[in-house]
């Protein structure tokens, strides 16, 4: 309370005075927590048990599935929300969180987290464009956000490439390409990260990353030939090769990939939108992400630990673990809403993810 006081007098912040505030109040959470709960200091200890609890979690359930104990409609939610965990495991090796001294450890963590998560790319070049995007977020050069369709106006082909960071690399990959090099050119950016973006594109996906969405394409395409002659009661069936190889296929879908697919539309669909695009100043966090924490979210936060209330929280202070961020959101929330950050702004889905309303919006 001292400080709404000390703040909303009559004079009027600029967003860098706004940022401050939220970030000292911020951090002060964290202090004030970790000096509440000594058990927090096990940082290391705390990562790495979330990491082996979630992998023992879809193990077991995979077996179980394997032995006709767990029903499909049961097992792919299940999956997900374990994923969602290592998701931010991810999120949080990427920022060094956890056995930083340890670099067996960290990158064996590292590892644990994409063979689990494997339809995305490596961590270890998903963390060069990530630190990108806390530099520069919001603005064309911010690859990570654009290649899960942040930006673009909702239409068919941003649903579809929402989760398939494939088929939209393919679909957008010459527009993006187009203004990194406009960027570079412009001196906006620099040479050398373009050339990390050129090794992002070219091995991100090495070595399994690829083989699965083509897994993923060739089970749907082998469902839809099916289903296809079922509607013209044609009598087909696939040649017996490729039904031999549908026996490992289907339950590689069911236990990894579908449940990796089902999570990435949802935590996509909920960073594409709580991040703003376009007319972002380039460094106002103030202008860089909303809050989305309506009831109706839920469904989807349910399968990305909440990133839509508090994704935003970790643009003004990055060095802290997801499970704290969560634990103190409500006195993040708080200080972020006197500031004005915005919360639940829908508009932003009209406006193809601009801050402001442009009356001419020009969107490639
Ligand atoms: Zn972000
Ligand atoms: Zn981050």
């Amino acid at each position: 309370m001292e400080m709404v006081s000390k703040y909303n007098s009559s004079f009027v912040l600029n967003d860098e005075q706004r940022t401050k505030i939220i970030r000292k109040e911020v951090q002060q959470s964290y202090k004030d927590i970790r000096a509440k709960y000594s058990i927090l200091k096990h940082q290391n200890a705390i990562g790495f048990f979330i990491f082996a609890f979630s992998i023992s979690m879809i193990v077991l359930s995979g077996v179980g599935y394997l032995q006709h104990n767990i029903s499909i409609f049961l097992l792919i939610p299940w999956v997900a929300f374990w994923t969602s965990l290592l998701h931010e495991l991810e999120h949080d090796l990427i920022h060094f969180m956890y056995f930083k001294k340890n670099k067996f450890i960290h990158n064996l963590m590292m590892l644990g987290v994409w063979v689990f998560r494997p339809m995305t790319i490596s961590p270890w070049l998903r963390r060069e464009i990530h630190f990108h995007h806390h530099r520069v977020s919001g603005t064309k050069t911010d690859i990570e956000e654009r290649g899960v369709t942040n930006g673009e106006r909702w239409s068919f082909k941003r649903f579809i490439t929402v989760a398939d960071v494939l088929l939209g690399g393919v679909l957008r990959g010459a527009l993006i390409r187009r203004d990194v090099i406009a960027a570079v050119q412009s001196g906006e950016l620099s040479r050398e990260q373009a050339l990390v973006f050129k090794k992002v594109k070219v091995y991100g996906m090495m070595p399994f990353t690829i083989v699965l969405y083509l897994i993923w394409y060739f089970f749907l395409a082998h469902y839809a030939i099916h289903f296809g002659a079922m509607l013209l009661q044609l009598d087909y069936s696939s040649p017996a090769f490729i039904q031999a190889q549908m026996y490992w296929i289907n339950p590689l879908v069911a236990i990894l990939i579908a449940p990796n697919f089902f999570r990435m539309f949802c935590l996509h669909f909920i960073t594409s939108n709580m991040h703003y695009f376009g007319d972002v100043e380039s460094g106002n966090v103030m202008q860089q992400t909303q809050v989305l924490d309506k009831w109706y979210f839920l469904p989807m936060q349910l399968f990305c630990f909440n990133f839509g209330s508090t994704h935003a929280i970790h643009h003004f202070v990055v060095n802290e673990t997801f499970y704290i961020r969560q634990l103190t959101a409500s006195r993040a929330h708080q200080v972020m809403k006197e500031q004005g950050v915005r919360f639940n702004d829908l508009g932003s889905f009209r406006r193809a993810n601009r801050f402001y309303e442009h009356p001419q919006l020009e969107i490639a």
